[in-house]
């Protein structure tokens, strides 16, 4: 089979691989962007495998960034783009069901490719369009299966991640699980504790991700890896729930963390702990703690102002995009406008600061300055009081003759 056209990514590497196969080496296209341009998908990073050890790249091209030389990636940086350089390998005796114990530099694609991990991320492209196809991938790829490169059971023995990996996959092209591959992460799931966290959050957020949602987290919790990802080993109805969710792929991680987080019942400690044990960051999980009580609010609730002025403009639309998961109508021209009619969007707005309120009244420092401006920012995002100064100071005088002795 040949490609018919060459998409604009590829013709922008093809002076690269040119330029490998001029000095006698071999040079192929390979990878997820292969895949993805036989499915019509939009391909994000075009990877080149040769023939070519790290040190004979780097001296063919004059500027190059070693980025993972002892897996013999090399980045050849051009005017326009930068591109990995992938020496063909084998990778062998995996002791730790994670990483090869060394990797192995090769001259041959069909070693290469035999390492991958499914058929149809095993497919390679030449420069002439010629698709190369040592594993039927391409049968595979028509037949929407995802069936593992060689002994299922061996490859996800040697690394454990392909099992995360495939799934992922499941979720994000709808393909078929090839039944012994199936079988084989059923029966290799617990090799999933050997694997960093990091490692799998990668995979299980795609997998979250993905337009076969339902599809991925059913192979996720039917083949029991969930038992082995942290923190979900009781969760299996939410995550069926979870599944169940009609509506389009999630577009961010905020977001399907959110869903997860509002499925699976957690309060804001429950998700704390959840999502530092999956590592996530802190600004991840901050964002994801006012978020999911901020859903189950806009769930029963119209937004008011005070809910949208502290979540701020982007969670708060975060949120109400969600509300399509839960068989709600968005509408988030409204959200742009109610927040773009607040009166204030930050503390910094209110036209008194703590110093001047401080220097008005005779009080000793102390607590009452923040809890006054609280008030004031409470009083003035409910439109309840204006925002100038002279109000702003009347209003203080009388919450604080009251609450003053
Ligand atoms: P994506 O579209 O998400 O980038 P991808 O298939 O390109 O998907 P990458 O992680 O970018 O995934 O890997 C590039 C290629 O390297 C894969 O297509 C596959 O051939 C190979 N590969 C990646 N991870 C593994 C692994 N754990 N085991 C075997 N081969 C792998
Ligand atoms: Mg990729």
């Amino acid at each position: 089979m040949k490609l018919e056209a060459f998409p604009l990514e590829f013709q922008g590497a093809m002076p690269i691989l040119r330029k490998l196969q001029d000095a006698g080496y071999e040079a192929y296209y390979v990878g997820g962007s292969v895949r993805d341009i036989l499915l019509n998908k939009p391909i994000h990073d075009v990877d080149i495998a040769t023939s070519a050890f790290p040190a004979e790249v780097k001296e063919l091209f004059p500027r190059t960034i070693d980025v993972g030389i002892d897996h013999g990636t090399v980045m050849v940086i051009t005017k326009e783009t930068t591109y990995e350089v992938t020496t063909f390998r084998t990778e062998s005796t995996y002791q730790d069901y994670r990483r090869p114990d060394h990797v192995e530099f090769v001259r041959s694609l069909k070693e290469d490719l035999k390492r991958r991990d499914f058929t149809i991320n095993a497919l390679a492209v030449g420069i002439d369009g010629t698709v190369i196809d040592l594993f039927d991938g391409l049968a595979d790829l028509r037949n929407k299966i995802l069936r593992a490169v060689g002994n299922p059971y061996e490859r996800f023995h040697e690394d454990a991640l392909r099992m995360m990996r495939a799934l992922r996959f499941v979720s994000h092209l709808g393909f078929t699980l090839e039944p012994d591959t199936f079988e084989a992460i059923q029966e290799y799931h617990s090799l999933l504790a050997k694997i960093s966290v990091e490692r799998i959050n990668v995979e299980f957020v795609k997998l979250m991700m993905g337009s076969f949602r339902e599809a991925g987290l059913h192979s996720f919790v039917e083949s029991d890896c969930y038992i082995y990802c942290p923190g979900l080993r009781n969760y299996r109805e939410g995550l069926l729930n979870f599944a169940k969710l009609r509506g389009p792929a999630i577009p961010t991680e905020r977001q399907a963390w959110t869903l997860l987080m509002t499925l699976l019942d957690f309060d804001s400690a429950a998700i704390r702990h959840f999502m530092k044990e999956w590592k996530c960051s802190n600004q991840l999980i901050k964002e994801v703690i006012q978020m999911v009580p901020a859903l189950q609010f806009r769930l029963e609730n119209d937004w008011d102002n005070w809910t949208l002025y502290q979540l701020g403009r982007e969670l708060a639309l975060s949120v109400e995009y969600l509300l399509q998961y839960f068989e709600q109508k968005p509408n988030l021209e409204k959200v742009r406008l109610l927040y773009q009619f607040l009166p204030i969007y930050s503390l910094k707005d209110l036209a008194v600061k703590g110093n001047e309120v401080m220097e008005n009244f005779d009080y000793p420092r102390g607590p009452w300055i923040s809890t006054t401006l609280n008030r004031l920012e409470q009083a003035v995002v409910a439109g309840k009081l204006e925002n100038n100064k002279r109000a702003l100071l009347n209003f203080a005088e009388d919450f604080l003759k009251k609450e003053m002795p």
